[in-house]
């Protein structure tokens, strides 16, 4: 989504460049055009106002000339002498070098002096004829030199052009002429010092009554026959129009002002740009016209420039576009990385897990697993060895977890040393073999700078099917599932249903019992302990809760609750006033002692100075007639066997006896027995319940009556329910006895009636 935006964005920051670069580019070469066209227009300007200025000078020093020999010729004529005007002409060939011949002309244009500079010319051809004949018939008529077409003069191998004078006397009557051939091309030709604009550039000047071009200057070679013959009408007729509509000024303005106007042509060669300029007094078109291609080719020299910068700006701005764009996917790519792994060990975290649950989800349906991998004791390594030694042996088990995944499995670490595991199998068995393998693995030994680490690994796993359909679902059972092997001392279990419910149950449980605890809503029963007659030896305190809620909810199960939620340390101290608070009631009405049996949870035994304030609290009783006795259940002894030694002993000296419950279940009864200073043993519920039916559970129930009488120990059997039973027991030596046989526990009530009644039944 923000990569998408951010691409956007970029796409329109690029099309604002480029948007802005096109236009000054476009502006630039809009510019650089109008300024080519514009020069241009400036130097043809120059150009043909000099060029019409000198053709007119030329033309005007010429009418000087002819108009003050004229006069002077005519009067040699007039006296007949006709080698003086041979002579003037001579003299004027041999100083006018752009003159290559004059004559006279009488009133008839009959010639009287022709001279040639070159002597070799034949100059009268019929065309030489009728030109000057035509011009000089013009001159007759004005008064002022009039000027020709261009002829080719063969025998000179020159073009020339006639102008002509008429002389008149004092009255205005045509006396004569006086004409002048001059040389329009080759050398001395009076054009000579034109230069054209470059390449294409072409000066003309044209006569206005034929259109007969007089001058052709060109950096081209001359177009063969060009001289010869005048231009198109239809081409004059365009420029004309061409220069009408570019100035707004009609032709007779065009004309009578003898100011240059810019035109445009369309020829064979191209399209033109040019310049005319109109002479009214020898009728003359001085143009000059550029190729427009050559201009559109000055222009593309300097355009491309432009056109580079253009280029190599918008290029730059799009590398670093995609510069930026790139940068940015890539601090995207990590940030999704790390949004996704754990900077630790590499491993996806939980964000990742829901995504790859939701994955497996979709491909597998109901059929995958999730496995939950608790690490049992890490907080040990962190707690003892400092946190780098605690990161380094999670990133090795990160490394162990990533290997140990199949290609199709995913794992995640989900919290400090919790991790997860999704795999499509869905075997129980092939699940549970895997789990414990996984479990092996991350169980094995870390070395960290020498150091090795030993860390228990508990594997919960849930599917789909037996958990439910969300991760949380899934996690939550595999919670239950993991719990469940932790304290069974599996390394891996499947979740089951009733798990669940047993789950969900110790929660509300839970939540029920701290109100209970603080609303002191549990009370103690006492379940008497008696001799074989019968008699009331001691009782054994047992702790019951109604709740409203949950109804009864036996002790076994509360308890254990209490132990993992934190709530027995003020649960105990409750009971333990109580107990007190009734013993303190009995001792009162009693002469002979009576046991008075406590049981004491293992984590209450764990708690500080616990001994210290037992010991505190039973100094208040009367010990004559209450015997207190603590009763610990063996396996309390294997979770914390040494540091237990000195708080049962300081209880045994300060005359508080120890009883081991459920004696013979746990693991190492005999060794304790050893080390620890007991005074009474419990024989469990389940060997007295097999006595009847098994020969070796009355051996066993042998046995550890021997102990006791060997170690001088009193041995209680527990959960006697059949006279059976009891015969047994008493056939092998026991001599004291609790169960349903004798009585259930009872309220302290009950309990005050029984002490001084005897039990119901018996007497
Ligand atoms: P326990 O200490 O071994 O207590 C004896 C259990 O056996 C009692 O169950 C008692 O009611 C039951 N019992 C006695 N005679 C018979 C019999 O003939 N047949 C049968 N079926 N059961 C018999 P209860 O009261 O449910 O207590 C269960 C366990 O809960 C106790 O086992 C003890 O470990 C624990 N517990 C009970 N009260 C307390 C307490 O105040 N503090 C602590 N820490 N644990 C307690
Ligand atoms: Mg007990
Ligand atoms: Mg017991």
């Amino acid at each position: 989504m923000a990569v998408t935006s951010l691409k956007r964005n970029l796409e329109w920051l690029f099309l604002v460049i480029f948007v802005i670069g096109s236009a000054w580019l476009a502006w630039g070469l809009y510019s650089q055009w109008r300024g080519i066209i514009e020069g241009h227009q400036l130097r043809q300007n120059s150009q043909i106002t000099t060029i019409g200025n000198a053709t007119r000078a030329v033309f005007n020093s010429q009418e000087t000339l002819l108009t003050l020999l004229g006069g002077q010729l005519m009067v040699h004529w007039r006296m007949g002498q006709v080698d003086a005007v041979q002579t003037v002409f001579e003299n004027m060939l041999e100083h006018n070098r752009t003159t290559v011949g004059y004559a006279l002309l009488d009133e008839d244009l009959d010639p009287v002096v022709v001279r040639w500079r070159d002597d070799r010319v034949q100059p009268v051809t019929p065309r030489d004829r009728a030109a000057e004949r035509s011009v000089c018939e013009t001159a007759r008529d004005s008064g002022i030199m009039v000027v020709g077409g261009a002829f080719r003069l063969e025998s000179m191998d020159r073009w020339l052009i006639p102008a002509c004078k008429a002389m008149r006397d004092t009255g205005g009557e045509v006396t004569g002429f006086v004409s002048a051939a001059l040389a329009i091309d080759g050398p001395d030709s009076f054009f000579a010092e034109q230069a054209a604009l470059g390449q294409s550039n072409v000066v003309q000047v044209i006569r206005g009554a034929d259109l007969s071009s007089m001058l052709w200057a060109t950096a081209l070679e001359l177009p063969e026959g060009y001289l010869a013959q005048p231009i198109s009408r239809r081409i004059y007729e365009q420029a004309i129009a061409s220069a009408e509509r570019l100035s707004g000024a009609p032709i007779d303005t065009i004309r009578a002002t003898g100011r240059p106007y810019p035109y445009r042509l369309e020829t064979a060669l191209g399209p033109q740009v040019g310049m005319a300029m109109y002479d009214d007094r020898y009728d003359l078109w001085v143009l000059t016209q550029t190729n427009r291609r050559e201009l559109l080719a000055d222009f593309f020299l300097s355009a491309w420039i432009y056109v580079a910068i253009y280029l190599v700006v918008l290029t730059s701005v799009l590398a670093l576009l995609f510069a930026i764009g790139r940068a940015e996917r890539r601090r995207r790519a990590d940030l999704v990385y790390q949004a996704h792994h754990d900077m630790l060990t590499g491993l996806p975290n939980r964000q990742s897990a829901i995504a790859d649950f939701e994955r497996m989800r979709h491909r597998y349906g109901d059929e995958f697993a999730l496995m939950f991998i608790d690490m049992d004791n890490f907080k040990a390594v962190n707690d003892g060895f400092g946190h780098m030694q605690g990161d380094a042996v999670l990133r090795l088990l990160g490394a162990r977890l990533n290997e140990f995944a199949r290609e199709e499995e995913r794992v995640a670490r989900v919290g400090g040393d919790e991790f997860v595991l999704l795999t499509p199998e869905t075997d129980p068995e092939r699940l549970v073999a895997r789990g414990c393998k996984l479990a092996d693995r991350l169980a094995a030994r870390y070395v960290v700078d020498d150091v090795g680490f030993e860390l228990g690994c508990s594997i919960g796993i849930a599917r789909p099917g037996d958990a439910g359909p969300s991760l949380n679902d899934l996690l939550r059972a595999a919670d239950v599932a993991m719990y469940s092997a932790k304290r069974d001392q599996h390394s891996a279990r499947l979740y089951e249903p009733t798990m669940g419910r047993v789950y969900l149950e110790n929660i509300q449980i839970e939540q029920r019992l701290r109100k209970a605890v603080d609303d002191g809503a549990i009370h103690m029963v006492y379940q008497p302990q008696v001799d074989p007659e019968g008699r009331i030896l001691g009782v054994e305190a047992l702790a019951r809760w109604d709740d409203p809620e949950l109804g009864e909810v036996g002790p076994s199960r509360f308890i254990a609750i209490a132990e993992t939620s934190g709530l027995i340390g003020r649960l105990g101290d409750h009971i333990l006033e109580c107990c007190l608070a009734d013993a303190r009631r009995i001792a009162n009405q009693r002469t002979t002692p009576l046991r008075w049996s406590l049981n004491i949870s293992v984590r209450q035994f764990l708690q500080p100075d616990f001994a210290e304030r037992v010991i505190e609290r039973m100094s208040e009783i009367d010990r004559s007639t209450i015997e207190p006795v603590l009763e610990i259940t063996e396996n309390l002894f294997a979770e914390d066997y040494g540091s237990l030694a000195s708080g049962v002993g300081k209880l045994h000296r300060a005359g508080i006896r120890i009883a081991l419950d459920d004696f013979g279940t746990g693991f190492s009864s005999l060794a304790m027995l050893r080390d620890l200073t007991i005074d009474e043993l419990k024989i469990d519920k389940s060997f007295i319940d097999d006595l009847e039916a098994h020969e070796s559970a009355r051996k066993l129930v042998q046995s550890i009556l021997a102990i006791g009488r060997n170690q001088g120990m009193r041995v209680v059997a527990e959960g006697v329910e059949t006279r059976r039973q009891f015969e047994i027991l008493r056939e092998d030596g026991c001599e004291v006895f609790q169960g349903f046989l004798f009585s259930s526990a009872m309220t302290m009530e009950s309990l005050i009636d029984a002490l001084t009644r005897g039990l119901p039944g018996r007497d």
